[in-house]
């Protein structure tokens, strides 16, 4: 038995496998028939990088742009957090125009892959995850019917999705490894679904997170590595993504530094100390002008 992690795809249907090498007969073009059709049916999951490249696009900040381009869904039963390109009431992507996509130079992964589907497979026993691809056809999509053939490495390399998923490779490794981890796992504590979040998709909070002193004081790393991440979000999200395995999949690659837990702990003792001591003078007090207003 095998292991799949499915990247973004628009189609339900039974797909067939292809190799790399494997052709296919499609071409798109502006002048094609259903021009537009499938961004006006738009169903589109993003990846880490997906998000640096639009926000970047359309130079706006991570936070506005996952508030006013994206919706949150669930990617499994365990509630993992996926992040969709958000649409109109009708479902048409907000980025097509009667020109085509006004971000085309940046449009994610699964437009660039469309109409071939991608996922990751690991074979039982493997340690490596191997790419598959497949066909989707879909019925407004006239593509297919043009006289072109190509094979998918050479589809990918036309649509420039090499880069993206050299850079998402270990984001998406990481989800398969969660799939392949399978039911003993259990659905995780909300607080690590929002990490998984931040980790993932949030560039600004995750760089507030890493630039906090208590950060700092939890892990070893040098002033260049904050340097970098303070500028750089596609350093942060790499990072975000070792942070992720580290935290939830104890792959440890980030130095810990000693005693940071106990320290960590004793910190935690004194604010608890300091505010039972307030406490304690609050009652007091109430106690005190409970006695005076008895008195007077
Ligand atoms: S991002 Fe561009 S290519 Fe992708 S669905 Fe939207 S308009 Fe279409
Ligand atoms: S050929 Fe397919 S991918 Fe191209 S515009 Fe038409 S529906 Fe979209």
């Amino acid at each position: 038995m095998s292991e799949k992690f499915d990247i973004p795809n628009k189609s339900n249907f039974v797909p067939t496998v292809m190799e790399p090498g494997s052709k296919l007969k499609f071409n798109c073009h502006k002048g094609i028939s259903c021009f537009n059709a499938c961004c006006k049916h738009a169903d589109i999951q993003l990846t880490p990088y997906d998000i640096l490249r639009l926000k970047d696009h359309l130079g706006v900040t991570g936070t506005e742009f996952l508030k006013n381009h994206t919706v949150p869904f669930e990617m499994d039963k365990d509630g993992i957090p996926g992040i969709k390109l958000r649409t109109d009431n009708d479902g048409a992507c907000l980025f097509v125009t009667d020109e085509g996509c006004s971000v085309y130079k940046d449009r994610p992964t699964a437009c660039r892959y469309y109409p071939v589907g991608h996922m990751a497979m690991k074979e039982a026993g493997s340690t490596e995850d191997e790419a598959r691809y497949f066909l989707i056809k879909e019925d407004h999509c006239k593509g297919h019917e043009e006289d072109r053939e190509i094979s998918v490495d050479d589809y990918r390399r036309e649509q420039e999705v090499e880069i993206y998923d050299q850079i998402n490779r270990d984001w998406l490794q990481l989800m398969l490894k969660k799939k392949s981890a399978g039911p003993s796992i259990g659905r995780p504590s909300d607080t690590s679904l929002q990490f998984f979040f931040m980790c993932s998709y949030d560039v600004d909070r995750l760089r507030r997170f890493v630039m906090n002193d208590s950060f700092k004081a939890s892990y070893e790393m040098d002033d260049k590595f904050y340097e970098t991440v303070e500028k750089e979000d596609l350093a942060l999200m790499q990072f975000g993504t070792r942070l992720l395995k580290q935290v939830l999949f104890g792959d440890v690659t980030i130095p810990v530094k000693e005693n940071a837990v106990d320290k960590r702990i004793e910190e935690r003792k004194e604010v608890l100390e300091l505010r039972r001591q307030a406490e304690i003078e609050i009652h007091k007090q109430k106690k005190e002008q409970e006695m005076k207003d008895a008195l007077s």
